[in-house]
């Protein structure tokens, strides 16, 4: 007999772990032993456009994760399956050649692993397997929070204005820390199945999803349950050591302790500097799982020594949780509205919004090459960093939708194949909000000046001599907008398009979708 805990790509953690607490309390008070199981499914990574990045983050976390799992005595058992439609049955078949008797899993909100999951409880039950999924990627879960009318929230200040006292008023049930797994008895060690599979090999990479810069991600973005505690705490701790934009884990080197300037403090005034290292990088942690939203939410209030979560405007730290509510916020979205993840417009009168078909812009636009400093400099972060701050997410979106009146589609595609971070509901949400066919309730006609943009989020001018070596030595108004003679003596391309003339483009073809 046995508990099974089925980890997923998006719950790559021991530490507050819901359903892997709650396998593991159940098979201690069975007394039966617990296995952990990781199905590497090639053909969803297809399906969901997973950045190699991504995936090789995920086999790295998992060799983490099979050491730790092993001191507990706990087997995690890694295959690959395809194809996918046969992935619940598939892990049916190993759970009878187990002879498990229960399953837990955290839930995926994305629509084809809920219709899995939902079917494999079924064929489960079939069987006289009890399956449970339990909610654990939010701070608050799905269907939770509904608007006066009873609907789900489109708009994000409202939604915020619930979640908050929802959160303040059951903090317990939040925000409690689930319990960590109790170690199995060694004598599973010497089981006939189970011994068997501490041995299981975790795969070097995937076919299809090679990361061919594997190297610059471990150096930058460090698996493991460590590495983002150490992420949390350079954010809450450490002062941003002006425009040190390489890799994480050695911008800290000697930075003073402050907790008094410390970037979650300065948070407020210095989130939207591309050109400083003010903001947390813990997206790639959070995505798949391997640091819990209530951790950081709660360590936020532990700094302030607070016993209510705080998210007001006014404070660093309450910024900032605002940017975790934003990201419950749009996994709300996704599960109330699944539209946005089959490709479709949230606001439907935008679906015929007539988009430019240019081959020649999308590269420029990928490669960074557009001839906008600012948006080259971004483009050029994704490319080598796999990361993105958000100030340049939203220029280099708006950019693509509104000056090259690009498919926003193309974008977050392209986005999800570069990022380390890619997660379907806050990537989609983000685009959805640039292109203005998504929940941002001011109107169509929010098109960035890429210029003015680029003087806001990089005064310094240090982000785009940073990411575009053209213009390395380029300073002053300049760098964000270099004279034609300067770009070519430099080897700069010159701007794709006019940006006064692009914006009265956008303005007519969202005014009136399908028309033109
Ligand atoms: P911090 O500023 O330190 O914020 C803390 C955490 O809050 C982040 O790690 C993230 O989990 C969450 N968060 C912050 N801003 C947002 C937001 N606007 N929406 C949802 N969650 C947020 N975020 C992803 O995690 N994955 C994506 O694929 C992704 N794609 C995006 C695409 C576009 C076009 C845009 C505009 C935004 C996208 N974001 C995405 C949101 C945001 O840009 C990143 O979460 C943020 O830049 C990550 O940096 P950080 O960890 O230092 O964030």
């Amino acid at each position: 007999d046995a508990v099974v805990y089925w980890m997923r790509m998006e719950d790559m953690r021991i530490c507050d772990n819901r359903a892997l607490a709650a396998a593991s309390a159940q098979a201690h008070s069975d007394k039966i032993p617990l296995v952990a199981l990781f199905v590497l499914s090639p053909q969803d990574y297809i399906a969901h456009d997973r950045s190699a990045r991504r995936v090789d983050f995920a086999l790295r976390n998992l060799s983490y994760l099979k050491s730790r799992l092993s001191d507990l005595d706990i087997p995690l058992h890694v295959t690959v399956h395809t194809p996918r439609a046969t992935l619940p049955s598939y892990v049916l078949s190993l759970l009878k050649a187990w002879n498990a008797t229960r399953l837990y899993a955290n839930i995926e909100y994305e629509v084809d692993e809920l219709r899995r999951d939902v079917f494999v409880c079924e064929i489960s039950r079939q069987e006289g397997i009890s399956a449970q999924f339990v909610h654990d990627k939010l701070v608050v879960e799905p269907n939770v929070l509904h608007t006066q009318a009873g609907k789900p929230f489109a708009v994000y200040s409202p939604f915020m204005r619930k979640w908050l006292p929802e959160l303040n008023g059951n903090i317990e049930k939040y925000l409690a820390e689930a319990p960590s797994p109790v170690a199995n008895p060694t004598s599973v060690r010497a089981h006939p199945t189970f011994g068997n599979l501490f041995e299981t090999k975790i795969p070097e990479y995937i076919d299809g999803f090679k990361c061919t810069d594997k190297e610059k991600m471990l150096e930058v973005w460090p698996e493991g349950m460590d590495a983002a505690r150490e992420m949390l705490n350079r954010f809450l701790h450490t002062k941003s050591r002006g425009s040190h934009l390489g890799p994480v884990n050695q911008l800290d080197d000697g930075a003073e302790t402050s907790s008094k300037h410390s970037r979650a403090l300065a948070y407020k005034e210095n989130r939207d500097r591309a050109d400083r290292d003010t903001s947390s990088r813990l997206s790639p942690y959070l995505s798949s799982g391997v640091i819990s939203a209530r951790e950081c939410i709660r360590a936020s209030m532990e700094l302030l020594n607070l016993k209510k979560v705080k998210a007001d405007r006014d404070s660093g730290v309450g910024m900032w949780v605002q940017e975790i509510a934003w990201r419950d916020f749009y996994t709300h979205v996704m599960v109330s509205f699944p539209r946005v993840s089959m490709g479709r417009p949230f606001q439907e009168k935008y679906a015929d919004v007539k988009w430019e078909t240019n081959e020649e812009h999308l590269e420029a636009w990928k490669q960074g090459r557009t001839g906008v400093p600012i948006v080259d400099a971004a483009m050029r972060q994704a490319n080598t960093m796999g990361w993105m701050h958000n100030r340049s997410r939203m220029i280099a979106a708006m950019y693509l939708t509104k000056d090259l009146m690009l498919d926003w589609r193309l974008g977050e595609r392209y986005f999800m194949q570069q990022f380390i971070d890619g997660d379907l509901a806050s990537n989609n949400g983000g685009w959805q909000w640039s292109a203005s066919t998504g929940t941002d309730p001011q109107p169509y006609f929010r098109i960035f000046n890429p210029y003015n943009q680029s003087e806001k989020a990089d005064p310094s001018g240090e982000y785009i001599r940073t990411f575009v070596p053209e213009l390395s030595k380029v300073f002053g108004p300049d760098v964000h907008k270099p004279p034609p003679h300067l770009a070519d003596k430099l080897g700069y391309p010159r701007p794709l398009v006019d940006h006064k003339e692009a914006r009265e483009r956008a303005l007519r073809r969202y005014k009136n979708p399908g028309a033109e």
